[in-house]
């Protein structure tokens, strides 16, 4: 196919969202001595992935609202501990988004790739995440050179995988889906979004999950993005 416009996701796609959310919690664990009140930081993390997915799928379909989600993840997590700390969680709720996107851990080779791409195609991103808290992640990462429309949810007025988003993309960036391809690690919300639009879509599947159904091109590392279509 002929590719013109290339649409990245940003989290667990370019930018490593699970080690930078990693790195910063071990540091505000230590910080505000969370150790006194959980056994370890490893039980606290991987209960809080857990909450944190299925509070991002409940505010996708419009169940909690942005702000609220900032400190519910940690008053939940915190419940499944036994402890009742809506200060502590809502310290450590602000405390994480204000320092989390000044983590810079990438996906490898995610500059080497970009920039060989940059120049043969128009790169755009959509992502779910929040604007203000994307564009310090994409500054910080030296990421926003390589990107000519960043579009986010909060801009297009719905997430992915709503169509919307999508033709809003398009539309802002001039191009049409048959000459467009797009990126994204979730299978549901990038994949079949994007399809869905007649967009062909790469499934970033770095952990091999096995989904019941297939898209356009599925690779594990970015740099088969290099000579894919
Ligand atoms: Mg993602």
């Amino acid at each position: 196919m002929k590719v013109t416009h290339i649409f990245f996701d940003l989290d667990h796609t370019l930018w490593d969202f699970n080690k930078n959310a990693e790195e910063t919690l071990s540091e505000l664990y230590s910080e505000l001595n969370l150790g006194d009140h959980l056994p370890s930081f490893l039980e606290f993390y991987s209960k809080y992935i857990e909450v944190n997915e299925s509070l991002w799928d409940l505010y996708r379909n419009k169940g909690i609202t942005k702000a609220s989600l900032r400190t519910v993840r940690f008053t939940e997590t915190f419940k499944y501990f036994n402890i009742d700390n809506p200060f502590l969680a809502e310290d450590l709720g602000n405390e994480y988004v204000l320092r989390g996107p000044y983590k810079s851990h990438l996906f490898p080779a995610c500059h080497e790739v970009l920039s060989e791409l940059k120049s043969k195609y128009n790169l755009h991103i959509i992502t779910n995440g929040f604007e203000e808290v994307q564009a310090v992640k994409m500054a910080t990462s030296n990421l926003t050179q390589y990107f000519n429309q960043i579009i986010t949810s909060e801009k297009a007025g719905v997430t992915k995988p709503h169509s919307k988003i999508f033709e809003y993309a398009l539309a802002a960036s001039g191009a049409k889906a048959s000459e467009s391809i797009m990126i994204g690690d979730n299978f549901e919300v990038d994949c079949l979004g994007a399809e869905n639009v007649g967009i062909a879509a790469v499934y970033f599947n770095p952990d091999k999950l096995i989904q019941n159904k297939k898209v356009s091109y599925e690779i594990a590392h970015l740099k088969e993005l290099i000579d894919l279509f």
